[in-house]
């Protein structure tokens, strides 16, 4: 058992307020919301970020991306078989390391949407 606040989280040990989950991801609100939506996707797995990612996580990732495309579209962030970029849209992001921000060590995939997104960010 691990006492990383994300694994804690997906154990339900911490309350979050969940938008998806799946047999390997669990998705909820970030706290501190940055944009209309803002949903952290993270595997259930412990991953400590995106530079220690291994081959061996193939299943977690691909489960990763497609729980986030399930969140977009609960958040009608994009519409069901359209073109995100002629409909919308979101960004994903994936911090790693103190120089990104990146402040809890559990892997998690930003879902931001719902406000015109600028770029390049800050
Ligand atoms: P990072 O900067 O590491 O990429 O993102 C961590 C995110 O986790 C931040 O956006 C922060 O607001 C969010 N966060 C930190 N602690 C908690 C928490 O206990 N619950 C939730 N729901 N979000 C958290
Ligand atoms: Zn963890």
């Amino acid at each position: 058992m691990t006492e990383c606040l994300f694994c804690r989280i997906v154990r339900k040990e911490i309350p979050s307020t969940a938008v998806f989950s799946s047999t390997r991801s669990y998705a909820f609100r970030d706290l501190n919301p940055q944009a209309p939506t803002h949903v952290l996707v993270v595997p259930r797995l412990h991953i400590t970020n995106a530079d220690t990612v291994m081959a061996e996580h193939a299943d977690d990732l691909a489960d990763l991306f497609i729980t986030a495309q399930a969140v977009a579209r609960e958040e009608g962030l994009v519409e069901e078989g359209r073109d995100p970029a002629a409909q919308g849209g979101y960004r994903l992001v994936l911090n790693v390391g103190e120089i990104s921000g990146n402040t809890v060590p559990h892997l998690h995939l930003h879902v931001l949407g719902g406000r015109r997104l600028r770029w390049p960010p800050g």
